[in-house]
């Protein structure tokens, strides 16, 4: 099994040293683990959350350092970069001809709004508001679906994570249906991200039904923990494959310098 979400110190709200990561991994079986930590932004972007520019040397380093010290676990090297429209040369420019081996894409703003940072999850709770960050946190998954330069989703429906469910409406539908239409299409790959069990929402993300809607429409899977700390390494992985598999999945994708294999549970 893979965990291709995982984090360090470095994003300033993570814990945990490389090798009690690596001990993490091997404890819980896995064959490989990614290490996805959020992407410098040299401007400042978000800068409480992220690594600095200067760190970015560091990081590549704590990632080569855990890929030596184990033959027994493939070490992926990875970033979760935010999609932020019109604000993406600057990152690319700063992480290019790095050796990635995937990179992941993720939305954690709507605009100006942090829709998944507790302190401000009360502004966007009403039934009007809550709509309005729904459609515009999926329109902006579109946009980096419609070719981003990523090669996996991050947690498909996050702002669900403190229970606030997107409404049920065509509109709703018809954005799911063409994000995942656009992934399938680019050859993009979608996540299931254990954290969700962990937050208010206690669910994965995404949810069953949206898992079935990618599996009719061609859309593959990774596994994730998103871990921020050792402990959640893998993090009820279990449920996620009994998940994936209640949804019509057999396989898995796998990412080595960016090109991609298909592997069975
Ligand atoms: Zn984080
Ligand atoms: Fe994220
Ligand atoms: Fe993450
Ligand atoms: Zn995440």
């Amino acid at each position: 099994m893979i965990d291709y979400h995982t984090h360090t110190p470095l994003c300033k709200h993570a814990e945990g040293t490389p090798e009690e990561f690596i001990a993490a991994a091997l404890a819980a079986g896995l064959n490989e683990i990614g290490v996805s930590d959020h992407a410098p932004w040299p401007s400042g972007y978000d800068s409480a959350f992220r690594m600095t520019a200067e760190e970015f040397r560091e990081y590549h380093g704590i990632v080569a350092s855990m890929a030596k010290s184990t033959s027994d676990l493939k070490v992926r090297y990875s970033l979760e970069i935010d999609w932020v429209p019109r604000e993406m040369d600057e990152v690319w420019a700063s992480v290019a001809d790095e050796p990635f081996d995937y990179l992941i894409g993720s939305v954690h703003y709507t605009d100006d709004l942090p829709f998944d940072n507790p302190d401000h999850q009360t502004v966007w709770m009403t039934a009007e508001r809550s709509s309005e960050v729904w459609i515009r946190y999926y329109e902006l998954l579109l946009g980096f679906t419609g070719g981003g330069g990523f090669e996996i989703i991050a947690h498909f429906d996050l702002p669900k994570k403190f229970g606030n469910r997107p409404p049920e409406t065509d509109e709703i539908d018809r954005l799911t249906t063409e994000i995942l239409t656009a992934a399938a299409d680019n050859h993009i790959v979608m996540e299931l991200n254990t954290a969700g069990l962990r937050k208010p929402v206690a669910e994965i993300y995404p949810s069953p039904d949206i898992l079935r809607k990618a599996k009719k429409i061609g859309v593959p899977i990774t596994f994730g923990s998103d871990a921020h700390s050792p402990v959640e390494v893998a993090a009820n992985f279990a449920e996620a494959v009994a998940l994936a598999k209640e949804c019509g999945y057999d396989s898995y994708t796998t990412f080595e310098t960016r090109v991609r294999k298909t592997e069975r549970f």
